[in-house]
């Protein structure tokens, strides 16, 4: 929903950016026709820029097709207009290049909307026409105007410079949101939605290059899960649960800053990492662990609550042949722990 609005304030910015350009540069050509006496363009230039303060109405409304439709027809007559106007001197099928770029990302983008899509092809099909139109219409007809050869070679430079700053901004500006968006996923596949902890698809990632170094058997992993949790649900309420998940998270996150820890998955978190010193050394940091998460009081509106974890932890040794192997020994020492009264580390 968040991401959906933040599209829709994306386009309309980007769509704000192209229709302010664009009847910018039809005010200055009004200006320019009207001075040069090429009446026609005069009115032409009138006519669009109605057609621009109209989209500003479109964009506002969220009309986004109705708005790519009069963009798009308005710049494929203007080019054909123009250009049989003044000749092929001055560029203006340039255009094109541009157009046909913004239809395909207005298309990627009515994708991500769940809007209604354009049809990249039969668009940029108008605007190959279009230039079809210009080209053969300049081999068969003197332009209907002629200013002056140095304000054509300025139309011409100032056309391409435009095509050319448009291209460089808007495919700069669309990579951003590309690259955002795809790290906006991958943040998203790596992260637990509710603690904001690695999740287990990133720990099983960590725990692969783990098993894979030459100093694997350095290190401990561990499963810890919260004992009785059900019926902490059960009585106090889930809002409250999901509280106490988020709580622990931090208090994790905090304590065991030179570990990595994850969610694995309900009420059950991983934590891996290099064993200091030796396996004892290790369990007693990890008992530490146990007590101050059983001494801490987790303040939940008027409640005053405790938990208590139970955690099961397991050296890597060679001869376990992949990941699963070393989690399941994990486990079994985990239910060991339950079976045999709970707050508690099994080595
Ligand atoms: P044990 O001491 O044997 O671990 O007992 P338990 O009650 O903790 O174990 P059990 O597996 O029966 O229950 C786990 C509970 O965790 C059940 C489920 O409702 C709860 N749980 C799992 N994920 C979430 C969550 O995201 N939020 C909340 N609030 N509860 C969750
Ligand atoms: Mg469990
Ligand atoms: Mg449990």
């Amino acid at each position: 929903m968040e991401e959906r609005f933040s599209n829709e304030k994306f386009v309309q910015m980007l769509s704000k950016l192209v229709n302010t350009s664009v009847f910018t540069v039809h005010f200055l050509m009004l200006l320019e026709f009207t001075y040069f006496q090429v009446t026609f363009l005069s009115v032409v230039n009138f006519i669009s820029l109605l057609m621009y303060t109209i989209c500003f109405g479109l964009i506002y409304r969220n009309k986004y097709t109705a708005y790519i439709w009069v963009t798009y027809v308005e710049m494929s007559l203007y080019m054909c207009i123009a250009t049989a106007c003044l000749g092929w001197d001055y560029g203006f099928y340039l255009y094109c290049i541009g157009l046909i770029v913004v239809i395909f990302y207005a298309d990627y983008m009515a994708i991500k909307m769940h809007r209604k899509r354009y049809s990249g092809f039969y668009f940029s099909f108008m605007l190959v026409a279009a230039y079809l139109f210009c080209f053969i219409c300049t081999r068969v007809h003197e332009p209907l105007y002629y200013i002056d050869k140095h304000i054509a070679n300025l139309h011409l430079a100032l056309n391409s410079a435009i095509v050319i700053v448009f291209l460089v901004v808007y495919i700069k500006i669309v990579l951003r949101a590309v690259l955002h968006s795809e790290n906006l996923l991958k943040s998203m596949a790596h992260h637990d939605e509710l603690t904001g902890l690695h999740n287990r698809y990133h720990m099983l990632d960590y725990l692969q290059n783990v098993i894979t170094a030459r100093n694997a058997e350095e290190y401990f992993l561990m499963i810890i899960d919260i004992d009785n949790f059900k019926k902490f649900n059960d009585t106090y309420g889930h809002n409250c649960g999901d509280y106490v998940l988020k709580r622990l998270a931090e208090l994790l996150l905090e304590k065991c800053e030179d570990y990595s820890v994850c969610r694995w998955g309900g009420e059950e978190f991983l934590i891996v990492g290099q064993i200091d010193n030796n396996m004892n050394n290790q369990v007693h940091i990890l008992e530490d662990l146990r007590k101050s998460i059983a001494s801490e009081d987790f303040q939940y509106s008027t409640y005053r609550l405790k938990i208590t974890i139970t955690g099961g932890v397991a050296k890597f040794h060679r001869s376990f042949k992949d990941i699963q192997s070393w989690v399941d020994m994990a486990d079994k020492k985990l239910y060991q722990g339950k079976n045999s009264g709970k707050n508690k580390i099994v080595a």
